[in-house]
């Protein structure tokens, strides 16, 4: 008789049952301290309800507000009404509309760039470029700080990677050094302003060192783009390093107040995405709403609307920045330029991280603060160091000064009952 019996293969599921995250989750949600999935149940505004109570949101990446702006609203409107609710189906067969055009003209223009792709996210941005230019046999050199989905792009393309630790230049020199040894096409990539400590990229120098070793260059402006820099094309502009800078990537999930991703480059590299980036052909267009909206907070950034509001999320994050500091809290310091940007010493990004050290007291301060009305981001190992918990705050140009002082009122009135119980939290002058 045959043998029927089952070969003893190992349970596919059972990772998920021993998940150590899974493990951590449960015991924050046992204690009510998790930060994850609550919900929003109102738009995205300066203040927010939450869960049904109001509360100030120092937790989003609608850096200029522009969600609730009211020309962004009638591009999601006017798109949703002319092509409908969605397009189903790629960019490639029947999923380009006008306003991907229009888009992708303006993209390459506020870039300062021959051309520009929209993708339907920007992790699908970075994996359709990652994954499309570098093949193996090629070396990418990446900043350990930056996204994720850089280094999902990376691993995708199975080039060698070689990771130098965060903003050392002297490390990414090494590894240029032995990148330029490999045989392959060399590739750096960083963030223009990292996503959790909201730190930018010296990129002058950053840039000269790519060029001296040979290899092409590639900022990720997820953060820096609707941020910084005169026209608010990101940290390339802000140090007037565009024409180093070979492919700079973004996403409509901040500043553009939608979601989706764009690459922006010299027209034979973008052409050569377009036909054969596979997260950009084998994926859905994205909603026209997303479309119309991303176009329409482009416009505004455009107009003379735009400086100001750039302006003004800068000048909050500086307030809510200088504010905590003042209250024993250890902050991110305003990063010293060195006369790198002319009339400008120092530079301050929406992202204003406060850190804490220890997890559990982050997700404690992190309760404490959603109790008084405030909803803040925190970021735990693996999305920073061990041991180098943070709150990361971030503003919006719409938050009012008073909203930002009841705030800032509400961190000092959480940190003295913490500390009454807990002991001092980590002041000023301390380091991720
Ligand atoms: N790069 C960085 C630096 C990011 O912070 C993010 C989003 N958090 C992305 C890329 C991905 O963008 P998207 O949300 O559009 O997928």
């Amino acid at each position: 008789m045959q043998n029927t019996t089952t070969p003893a293969v190992p349970d596919l599921f059972a990772k998920a049952r021993g998940h150590e995250r899974a493990a951590i989750m449960a015991a924050a949600q046992a204690a009510d301290v998790l930060p994850y999935f609550r919900t929003l149940t109102s738009p995205a505004l300066p203040v927010v309800s939450m869960e049904g109570v109001e509360r100030i949101m120092l937790g989003s990446n609608n850096y200029l507000g522009l969600t609730s702006d009211p020309r962004v609203l009638q591009g999601a409107r006017d798109a949703l009404e002319t092509y409908g609710t969605g397009l189903t189906g790629s960019r490639l067969l029947n999923g380009t509309i006008p306003l991907h055009l229009e888009l992708e003209e303006r993209i390459a223009s506020w870039m300062s760039t021959e051309s520009a792709l929209v993708f339907t996210t920007g992790h699908q941005a970075n994996l359709g470029v990652l994954g499309t230019l570098l093949a193996p046999g090629d070396t990418v050199v990446v900043d350990s700080g930056d996204h994720a989905s850089i280094l999902d792009g990376c691993l995708l393309s199975k080039a060698k990677l070689r990771a130098f630790k965060h903003n050392r230049l002297g490390r990414l020199e090494r590894q240029l050094e032995r990148a330029a040894q490999d045989g392959g096409g060399v590739l750096v990539v960083v963030d223009g302003v990292f996503s959790m400590e909201g730190d930018i990229a010296p990129l002058p120098e950053i840039a000269a060192l790519a060029e001296r070793h040979g290899a092409r260059l590639m900022v990720d402006e997820a953060h820096g783009a609707g941020v910084l820099g005169a026209r608010g094309a990101g940290t390339a502009e802000l140090f007037g390093v565009e024409d180093s800078v070979d492919l700079r990537m973004g996403t409509f999930s901040k500043s553009l107040a939608s979601c989706g991703g764009f690459v922006a480059g010299p027209a034979e590299v973008i052409e050569f995405l377009r036909i054969s980036s596979r997260s950009f052909l084998f994926t859905a267009s994205a909603v026209p709403a997303a479309v119309g909206a991303a176009l329409a907070a482009l416009e505004v950034i455009d107009s003379p609307d735009g400086p100001p509001l750039l302006q003004a999320v800068l000048d909050n994050a500086r307030y809510l920045r200088d504010g905590l500091e003042e209250r024993g809290f250890a902050v991110v310091a305003a990063q010293n330029l060195g006369g790198r940007v002319p009339g400008q010493t120092d530079i301050v990004t929406p992202i204003v991280p406060v850190l804490v050290g220890d997890d559990w007291k982050a997700a404690l301060l992190w309760r404490a603060l959603y109790d008084a009305g405030v909803f803040v981001n925190t970021a735990l190992h693996p999305a920073v160091p061990p041991g180098g918990a943070l709150l990361r705050t971030s503003v919006m140009a719409t938050h009012s000064r008073p909203t930002l002082d009841r705030a800032l009122e509400a961190f000092t009135a959480v940190k003295a009952a913490f500390e009454s119980e807990h002991g001092p939290l980590l002041g000023p002058g301390a380091h991720p």
